[in-house]
């Protein structure tokens, strides 16, 4: 498996600056997650690192070698695609013999099965391989679009939304089984999602897009604790975080250039009774109960302003109840959402 370097690159399509002066190094067996919404710029990073689209400037680099210039197939990466796109007529197994049989890529009949069997068994299709590729469920068809990837053993895999079309229990247990194997193959991984789930539970880093532009990478935990401004804050988390202007908290001590103050449903506490002058006067307005504890949807007196907290399962709320907020652990960002320090 081979490191990824991502040097200034910029693509542009018309007016729209899709990728712009994007640079980002990805270590040897590292599971990258680039999270953002639709339009970000996504996929058309994968694409650029794939070779599908040339860059307007910057470089691309795999395994220490510019490839830039080169073409796809000559850039040893694995991409699977949000679609999956089998060979109807094929069988399972000759779908996933097929990379390896390739021109390019002559390999050994018995080398071929015993590749096949062994991605068949990681991802649990053993029992299906001889079946044609269109009787399949399309959680099956999948894991064969993930399988014909992973019987090559690439540079690099580079997978777009890959679970993006299943059902939520398949999506788990995939999300799982794909962590797995990429720990076990030691595979170096560039992922795209707009899930937050996904880049939660796989990643060894996120990489946050916002029109194009890579705004902050770290670890989940250190996007979730330490974001660099509302717009990442508000990618991880749910409920999402709650973002306040600085004026409906007046009695809470915060930097001066402070506009908005970000604080996530675990952090706000509630109390019945409160002389504090910070805690904030509001009412509860509903409730949604989840299995291990409440959210609870309280409006600030004397404004619009909703705010939604994380209350053990055991503290009962009821609508119409009047209490006091505590805001812990708040975030500060300025007029165009860039995080203050305290
Ligand atoms: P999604 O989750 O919707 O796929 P994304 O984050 O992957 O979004 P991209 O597909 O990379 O985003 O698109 C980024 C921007 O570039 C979008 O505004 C898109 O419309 C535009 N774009 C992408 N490819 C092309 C193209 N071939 N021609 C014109 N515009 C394009």
């Amino acid at each position: 498996m081979a490191d990824l370097r991502l040097a200034g690159v910029a693509k542009r399509f018309g007016a729209v600056q899709a990728v712009q002066d994007l640079s980002l190094d990805v270590a040897s067996g590292e599971f990258i997650v680039l999270l953002g919404p639709s339009g970000a710029g996504k996929t058309t990073t994968l694409r650029l690192i794939a070779g599908l689209e040339t860059p307007d400037t910057g470089e691309v680099h795999i395994g220490g070698h510019d490839v830039t210039g080169l073409a796809p197939a000559l850039r040893d990466v694995a991409f699977v695609f949000q679609q999956y796109s089998l060979y109807p007529h094929l069988s399972v197994y000759d779908n996933l013999a097929f990379p390896l049989r390739s021109p390019r890529r002559p390999t050994p009949e018995d080398e071929v099965r015993r590749k096949v069997t062994e991605v068949a068994q990681m991802l649990r299709i053993a029992d299906k391989l001889q079946s044609p590729a269109t009787r399949l469920s399309g959680g099956q068809m999948q894991r064969v679009a993930i399988g014909r990837a992973l019987v090559r053993s690439p540079a690099l895999y580079l997978m777009d939304e890959p679970l993006s079309s299943l059902d939520a229990k398949l999506r788990n247990d995939l999300r799982l089984e794909l962590k797995r194997i990429q720990q076990d193959l030691g595979a170096t991984l560039v992922y795209v999602t707009h899930d937050q789930i996904e880049a939660l539970t796989m990643a060894t880093r996120i990489g946050v897009l916002e029109q194009g532009r890579l705004v902050q990478v770290g670890t989940p935990q250190q996007i979730y604790e330490d974001p660099v401004s509302s717009y990442v804050a508000a990618r991880l988390g749910s409920p999402r975080i709650n973002l306040v202007p600085r004026g409906l908290v007046a009695g809470l001590a915060g930097p001066g250039r402070a506009v908005t103050v970000g604080v996530r449903a675990e952090h706000l506490r509630l109390h019945r009774d409160s002389a504090d002058a910070s805690h904030r006067a509001a009412r509860v307005k509903r409730i949604e109960r989840l299995s291990d504890q409440h959210l609870v949807h309280v409006g600030l007196d004397d404004s619009d302003q909703e705010l939604i907290t994380a209350a053990p399962a055991d503290e009962s709320f009821a609508p119409g109840d009047v209490v006091r907020v505590e805001l812990l652990r708040p975030l500060w960002f300025d007029a165009e959402g860039r995080r203050i320090a305290a």
